[in-house]
């Protein structure tokens, strides 16, 4: 590794399965960067995390489960998107105007989520090729009056939650626990005082009636991977759901999950947890590298 190449890191807990340095390393071949930055795996225990967060032995750090939310207070600045959201995903180093390093934290979760749906509900690609083209998609409001049902009240849910409010939509959070939904639920009503947001059970007698006429339905639950790969948050039958509705599913492995499944079978648009992964990961690297590369790469560096 050349002395001037820059090491970017994913850090969490565990990162057998992550797919980042992957995706990263082929889009720094493609834009012929590897001399200037090589992505590497970092596991650390949840001790372990502020003492290596403040030895700064790293340019940028990428930020996975368990740490997302831990790793804010270790940080000298936050991004105003990701304090609201409460979730750091990327952290860029930068120096101060006296050349001392500062670590500041963002989120491109909520966006890794929001373009998939974006190009699911206008049936049109998302050709993003400046800021300003992201700039016109937020501004276009594309969820006014639609309704979205967010199963989860996690980490993803939290990001996801706030980028379908950011475009105008209504939000029914449905949470296994509750009081995490209605946490949630009232954390985002600060920020949107005016949309309509309601909290439920997953458990929840109303919930085919309240789910009824939904444009989008996201599972941000772990329900559909690993060991619970038969499991789904969703139990009402196929014609509860509005023709040409829309079913993302943020899990990956597997990349049609039972919730998937059953959105096919009720003909609805499909947005597996891949697209999400790779949007996330294009606004990652224009944040650490400072430079633009073209979708594509990215679906091209998961082409295994
Ligand atoms: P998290 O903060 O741990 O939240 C987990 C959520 O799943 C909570 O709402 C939890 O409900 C619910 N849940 C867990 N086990 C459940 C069960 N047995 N029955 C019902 N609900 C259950 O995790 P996260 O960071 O939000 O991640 C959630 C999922 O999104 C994971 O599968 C992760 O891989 C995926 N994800 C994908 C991407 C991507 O780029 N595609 C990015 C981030 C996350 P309670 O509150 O009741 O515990």
């Amino acid at each position: 590794m050349p002395s001037k190449t820059k090491l970017n890191l994913i850090i969490g807990n565990p990162l057998e399965q992550s797919l980042s340095p992957q995706i990263h390393n082929f889009v720094y071949q493609k834009l012929e960067l590897q001399d200037r930055f090589k992505f590497s795996k970092k596991s650390l225990e949840a001790q372990e995390l502020e003492g290596f967060v403040k030895s700064k032995k790293f340019e940028n750090l990428t930020v996975t489960i368990p740490f997302k939310e831990k790793i804010i207070s270790l940080l000298d600045a936050v991004d105003s998107r990701a304090k609201k959201i409460q979730a750091v995903n990327t952290v860029i180093k930068q120096k101060n105007q006296q050349g001392k390093d500062l670590l500041v934290g963002y989120n491109t979760d909520w966006l890794g989520g929001l373009i998939p749906i974006y190009e699911k509900v206008l049936n049109k690609k998302f050709n993003y090729n400046s800021n300003q083209d992201l700039e016109n998609l937020l501004a276009s409001k594309f969820l006014e009056n639609q309704k979205v049902i967010l199963f989860g009240a996690g980490g993803a849910g939290r990001a996801l939650g706030y980028g379908v409010l950011e475009v105008g939509a209504g939000l029914v959070i449905v949470n296994r626990t509750l009081s995490k939904a209605e946490k949630l639920k009232s954390d985002l009503k600060k920020l949107f005082p005016d949309a309509k947001i309601t909290a439920v059970a997953s458990a929840s007698q109303g919930l085919s009636r309240l789910i009824k006429d939904s444009k989008v339905l996201i599972n941000s639950t772990s329900l559909g991977m690993l060991d619970l790969k038969h499991k789904s948050p969703l139990n009402l039958p196929e014609d509860c759901f509005l023709a040409g509705s829309v079913f993302f599913d943020a899990v990956y492995k597997p990349l049609k999950t039972k919730f998937l499944q059953q959105g096919e079978k009720a003909g609805a648009k499909l947005i597996n947890g891949l697209e999400m992964l790779v949007w996330q990961a294009v606004f990652q690297f224009q944040l650490q590298t400072k430079e633009f590369a073209k979708v594509d790469y990215f679906w091209q560096s998961l082409d295994f």
